[in-house]
């Protein structure tokens, strides 16, 4: 089958055309129609975290089962067993084996999944648009509804932050408009992403906060030290900062350095049943799948070079079953 690999950490992936189909192996195998292009899949290649290479990346997938038709992948595989996987929180299983990540993923024509438990039928959705809401729209979605109740609680008085508008952040600040009546400002040192922040709904977007502006939730997509430190010096009390970024940095938290009752909460991917829940939304409010840019799968390794470079508006869709 054609699928491309990483042969070895911070090398360029290689495309094959006569890669072995893998054996179903006690699960299902599903036919990859796309994957989208994750800036977690640039970590494994740099080896921040990951198995090891030999590795075939990709966590956003949709693809066609026999029985199912058109899918999307739920790509956080627990073990099934453990405290977190009995509540339905597979992201952050100690022993979970994402794909893409741990496993081999969707940069292939066909991919190994343990069961179809794991599979949510599009049910219209576009498989190309739809992509990247299996990890980029569920990240997203979650870390909103971290901070969700508050914005509610407050209405129309509500503001939330958006720190960091490229892709994750752009799904974001649309599921903020949707969800809430909040107040939603992007900040960003882009001024193309501030641009495409305020076109698809944020009331504004800045470079620079003003010493007292304050927001009740705030979603760090960048996960630096100084975004961090914006953070913290601009949650309100009561408020939550949801960091999704992991660029790793730290601040000092503690009754003092924060604000009274502020929350600081290190948002992961998200569950199975939010995906459910987002594809749900996605259908009624179709306005959140963002258009993507497509690519052919053998340009993996171009599509990795232009995410490094910043070089992209929204996100990257490898087009794994030529159907676009
Ligand atoms: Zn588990
Ligand atoms: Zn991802």
């Amino acid at each position: 089958m054609r699928a491309v690999l990483l042969d070895a950490h911070k090398t360029p992936l290689r495309y094959a055309e006569d890669h072995p189909i893998p054996g179903a192996d006690g699960g299902v195998i599903l036919d990859v129609t796309a994957c989208g292009v994750c800036h977690s899949d640039i970590h494994v290649v740099d080896g921040d975290f990951g198995k090891a290479p030999p590795i075939i990346l990709g966590h956003e997938v949709t693809g066609v089962h026999a029985d199912l038709g058109p899918v999307m992948m739920y790509a956080p595989w627990g073990c099934r067993s453990c405290a977190e996987c009995r509540e339905g929180n597979e992201m952050i299983c100690s022993h979970s084996t994402e794909a893409g990540l741990f496993t081999d993923g969707g940069y292939a024509e066909k991919i190994r999944i343990p069961g179809i438990e794991y599979l949510t039928p599009l049910d219209g959705l576009d498989p190309y648009d739809a992509a990247p809401l299996a990890c980029g729209g569920l990240t997203a979605y979650r870390s909103v509804l971290k901070g969700l109740d508050r914005l509610r609680q407050r209405g129309s008085e509500a503001r939330a932050l958006v720190i960091g508008a490229g892709g994750l952040g752009q799904y974001a600040i649309r599921f903020l408009r949707l969800l809430s009546d909040a107040h939603v400002l992007a900040l960003d040192l882009s001024e193309s992403k501030r641009v495409t922040a305020v076109e698809i709904g944020a009331h504004a977007a800045a470079e620079r906060l003003d010493d007292g502006d304050r927001f009740d939730l705030i979603i760090d997509f960048i996960g630096a030290e100084s975004t961090l430190r914006i953070a913290a010096d601009h949650i309100n009390k009561l408020g939550t900062v949801a960091v999704a970024g992991l660029a790793g940095g730290t601040i000092p938290f503690g009754l003092g350095p924060v604000p009274l009752e502020a929350r600081f909460v290190a948002s992961v991917w998200g569950s199975r049943a939010q995906l459910d829940e987002l594809l749900a939304v996605a259908r009624r409010e179709p306005s959140i799948v963002q258009p993507v840019e497509v690519m052919a799968l053998a340009d993996a390794e171009l599509a990795h070079q232009r995410l490094r470079s910043g070089d992209l508006r929204g996100r990257i869709v490898l087009d794994i079953a030529g159907a676009r």
